[in-house]
């Protein structure tokens, strides 16, 4: 059990990814605060198999002023997270020359904005214990950028860059700063795709398949991890080899 005694925040872990983090996690021997919108339809059966250890959190991310009161209640209530999976992210694609302002905003919002304020309120609480390990879901497009998501491609691009800056400022106080790079990972994310898009995404992936969310589970239990006890500012990416 590599994550016993620890107390993990997952930000959208209702499904996909974030589901399959707080699964992995709770395996690992972890207790774990899943943050979301909305509680998922099963999530009275996913505490009683997780013997009480998972606990839930709802909350709109895209209420930045509420940000900042919901983490602070949740370190609180919860005791200080010794991770902090910065998950939850939402797509609105568009070309640029169409994009609507409202498009750009919400993604910012969200994927980054929201990322900073929950990072800095349990990021405070890990640095006053000395330990810590945050893990920020960035993208490949936040590297390479993608036609047709340069508001999202910005955003992950800014947790990127967020992501280095806070492992600075919190390495000599015991705290990892860290981020994922996934590339095609089957999600609702990408099952809205059209079949076009699709194919031409699987062409620039060596492996000839999708990434699952247990790939990108696997990446976050290791930065989680003391296992990469001497890894902080990195971009780990998991995307089958789609930009070698
Ligand atoms: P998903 O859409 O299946 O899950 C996203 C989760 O975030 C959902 O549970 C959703 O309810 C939650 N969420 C969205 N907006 C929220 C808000 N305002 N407040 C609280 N929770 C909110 O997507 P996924 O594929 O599992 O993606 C997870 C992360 O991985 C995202 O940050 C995404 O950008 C990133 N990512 C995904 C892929 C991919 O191919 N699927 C690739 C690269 C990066």
């Amino acid at each position: 059990m590599k994550l016993e005694n620890k107390r993990a925040l997952v930000t959208g872990a209702a499904r996909g990814i974030g589901r399959e983090i707080a699964e992995m996690f709770l395996g690992e021997g972890a207790e774990v605060w899943g943050l979301d919108y909305k509680s998922p339809d099963d999530l009275d059966a996913r505490v009683k198999a997780s013997g009480g250890k998972l606990r839930w959190i709802v909350a709109d991310l895209s209420d930045l002023k509420a940000v900042d009161g919901v983490i602070e209640n949740a370190v609180k209530e919860a005791g200080g997270f010794d991770i902090l999976v910065n998950n939850a992210g939402i797509t609105k694609d568009n070309l640029s020359f169409r994009m609507s302002i409202e498009e750009w905003q919400k993604v910012i919002d969200i994927n980054l904005s929201a990322a900073f304020f929950v990072a800095r309120t349990v990021g405070r609480d890990m640095i006053r214990r000395r330990t810590g390990a945050i893990i920020n879901m960035a993208s490949v497009v936040g590297v390479h950028g993608n036609a047709g998501q340069a508001n999202y491609s910005a955003s992950k691009a800014g947790l990127i860059g967020m992501t280095k800056s806070l492992a600075l400022e919190t390495a000599s106080r015991g705290v990892r700063v860290n981020a994922i790079a996934p590339g095609f990972i089957a999600t609702d994310m990408t099952a809205v795709l059209p079949d076009n898009v699709k194919q031409m995404m699987m062409e620039k992936v060596p492996f000839k398949r999708m990434g699952t969310p247990k790939d990108i589970a696997k990446a976050a239990l290791f930065l989680a991890s003391d296992d990469s006890a001497y890894i902080t500012g990195q971009v780990l990416p998991v995307d089958g080899g789609m930009f070698l």
